[in-house]
């Protein structure tokens, strides 16, 4: 079987920054794609913190620009997941969802971060019948109808921008008396007149499971205890991410929340590297994701320099 000198799992900014330095560097990379190739910003609408994009610049054009680069470069993109790892022989061996089995020197391990959910059984229920993670991939199905928002962070505020632009009304419902989100987004949403805040608030559920569409929220006053219900069409969750981790999971040294363990994206196993939101519980930036990824890539360099003497 091929050895590869790299595997690199996960194809958003900082898979595809270390796929590009990786093969510049002549080590012919294997990307695996994941579910989402691209990740997360490609559900994003325009980045506008991005350098070099002072106009800001759309999250799919972005990351298909960086994935062009990395072929040009000698990358090898397979679309697939990765279902399971051995960390414990030399090369590596690396199990596909496709059945491939790889065998690998290094790997990079940048497979991002999924949306995180309330936990509601009438929210499971309701995906893809009104509850969304994406306000960009499904905003437009509620065109000129009430939205709701949950979450305080820059995900959130970003959601209902976006959804201003198209809903009737839209009304945040967030936990505390303040966002977590950045000052220039919160002023932003506070400044839109199209958007209301329910402060101190939770959705306790999400109506009607029994007509399978989105209807209602009951949203509790965490303060007061008192209970009412939001007419809405539907409701975007934005409450942060889980990192997807799963393969890794009793393999990896990994935080309480099941973020990589890094220094220097160096891992707790020799040549297994992390990068981007993985192993960031902190930060999870486009930049600081391409920053890390960079970082794996020059790790990889060195590691392989050093077990090859
Ligand atoms: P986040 O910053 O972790 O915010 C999550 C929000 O959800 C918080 O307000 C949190 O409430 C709330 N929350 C968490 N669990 C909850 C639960 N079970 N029920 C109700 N509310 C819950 O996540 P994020 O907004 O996805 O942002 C992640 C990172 O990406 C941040 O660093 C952010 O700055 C960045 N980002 C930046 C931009 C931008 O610059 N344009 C856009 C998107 C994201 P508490 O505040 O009470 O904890």
């Amino acid at each position: 079987m091929n050895i590869e000198n790299v595997v690199i799992a996960g194809s958003g900014p900082a898979g595809l920054t270390s796929a590009i330095y990786t093969a510049r560097a002549g080590l012919k990379p294997v990307v695996i794609e994941g579910n989402q190739p691209g990740g997360q910003i490609t559900l994003t609408t325009t980045i506008e913190n991005y350098p070099g994009f002072p106009e800001g610049v759309n999250g799919f054009e972005l990351v298909e620009r960086m994935k062009q680069q990395a072929e040009r470069h000698g990358a090898r993109f397979i679309s697939s997941e990765v279902v399971s790892v051995n960390f414990k022989t030399s090369p590596f061996s690396v199990k596909l969802a496709d059945a491939t089995e790889l065998q690998t020197k290094t790997m990079i391990i940048a497979t991002g971060a999924s949306p995180r959910y309330l936990g509601l059984k009438s929210e499971k229920e309701l995906i893809g019948k009104g509850v969304s993670t994406c306000a960009t991939c499904d905003g437009a199905f509620f065109r000129n109808r009430p939205v709701t928002v949950v979450g305080g962070g820059d995900s959130a505020m970003e959601e209902a921008l976006f959804l201003a632009t198209l809903a009737s009304s839209v009304t945040i419902i967030h936990r505390r008396d303040k966002f977590r989100a950045s000052k220039i987004m919160t002023e932003r949403v506070l400044a839109n007149p199209k958007i209301k805040v329910e402060w101190n608030s939770v959705v306790t559920e999400i109506l009607d499971v029994t007509k399978q569409e989105v209807t209602a929220v009951r949203i509790k006053n965490v303060q007061t205890g008192k209970e009412f219900m939001l007419p809405t069409s539907a409701v975007f969750i934005a409450i942060g991410h889980i990192p997807n981790t799963q393969p890794f999971q009793g393999i990896l040294e990994l935080d309480a929340e099941g973020f990589i363990i890094t220094t220097r994206t160096r891992t707790s196993i020799p040549g297994v590297f992390a990068a981007g939101d993985v192993q960031d519980p902190m930060y999870r930036q486009v930049a600081t994701a391409v920053g890390s990824g960079c970082m794996a890539a020059l790790e990889v360099q060195r590691y392989l320099t050093e077990t090859s003497k």
